[in-house]
């Protein structure tokens, strides 16, 4: 087990509003490439940021989450920074906005491991060899290149520099295919089948099928909530809950809208999530939580 959660919630105090973004959510992350799926605005995102604690001030996050026999929730910060960027790394969804603009990103690159006491000649050598390895070539020029003069690509392959140079063990990506066309996700699929091969991955995406090319298991989130958890190959054989289905079918080439539109994370609804929109609702759906790897009174 490379980290678990449990029964984590998170809740955002925006006076007078309570917004709850993760509710009871409980995972284990495993030596694999674990998706977490589901709409823009379920939650993925809050998931993976409450894990490296770099939420914004008025996040409240009760739970707990495992990784090498400590609570991240409850360690100081200078223990949690030591994991940060080092064990457990972070991959931005947007490249344009992650690198700093006025700093050579060969430098950038070697700063993220200098910063975890690894030497100044040995990190600029070892970001030479990810430079070389991610055909940022020739890797020396690219080195000295500012984040302004690369492809929107590069940009994305110097971040997974970054991301890798440490040797995390647990590398969590942040939509990485947000906001990028066909042709360029492919390449984008075959960068990240390379990291699978280093290190654990938490796919953040709402890009099923760039989550199809790379997930052993699949996790899927809807308000707040995991609904089913499951081996990759049979959920998209055959997904089992209601609200994976619909989303499945929303897809190219059935292109069935999902009816009706997400609940609000300030009231969720009683019962079931997804009960306002399921076409299999019971009387019980709408009162009692369903339980389980299935969250549906379907399977319970
Ligand atoms: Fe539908 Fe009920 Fe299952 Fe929810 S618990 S998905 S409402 S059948």
């Amino acid at each position: 087990m490379v980290l678990e959660i449990d029964k984590l919630n998170v809740k955002f105090h925006l006076e007078p509003i309570v917004v709850k973004a993760v509710r009871d959510v409980s995972l284990k992350i495993k030596r694999e490439c674990l998706a977490l799926i589901g709409e823009s605005g379920s939650g993925k995102s809050v998931l993976g940021m409450s894990i490296l604690r770099i939420l914004p001030e008025n996040a409240k996050v009760e739970g707990k989450i495992i990784f090498e026999g400590k609570n991240l929730l409850e360690l100081k910060e200078k223990e949690m920074r030591k994991i940060r960027g080092s064990r457990i790394s972070w991959i931005p969804q947007n490249p344009a906005t992650s690198l700093n603009p006025v700093l050579k990103v060969g430098f950038q690159v070697s700063e993220a491991m200098i910063e975890h006491g690894i030497g100044k000649n040995f990190a600029f050598e070892k970001t030479l060899k990810l430079f070389d390895s991610l055909s940022l070539r020739p890797a020396e020029e690219k080195a000295k290149n500012y984040p302004c003069e690369l492809s929107g690509g590069m940009k994305q392959r110097v971040l997974v520099c970054m991301g890798i140079s440490n040797d995390p063990d647990l590398i969590i990506a942040d939509e990485p295919t947000k906001g990028i066309d066909v042709v360029k996700r492919n390449a984008v699929a075959k960068l990240f089948q390379k990291l699978k091969d280093v290190s654990s991955l938490l796919l953040i995406t709402h890009d099923l099928r760039f989550a199809e090319k790379l997930a052993d298991r699949v996790a899927v989130m809807y308000c707040g909530q995991v609904l089913e958890i499951r081996d990759a190959d049979e959920f998209f054989k055959e997904p089992l809950h209601p609200y994976s289905k619909a989303l499945l079918n929303s897809l190219p080439p059935k292109l069935v809208p999902i009816k009706g539109s997400s609940p609000s994370m300030v009231n969720p609804p009683k019962g079931c999530s997804f009960h306002e929109r399921c076409d299999y609702v019971k009387e019980i759906c709408r009162e009692e939580v369903p339980n389980g790897e299935i969250k549906c009174w379907l399977y319970a």
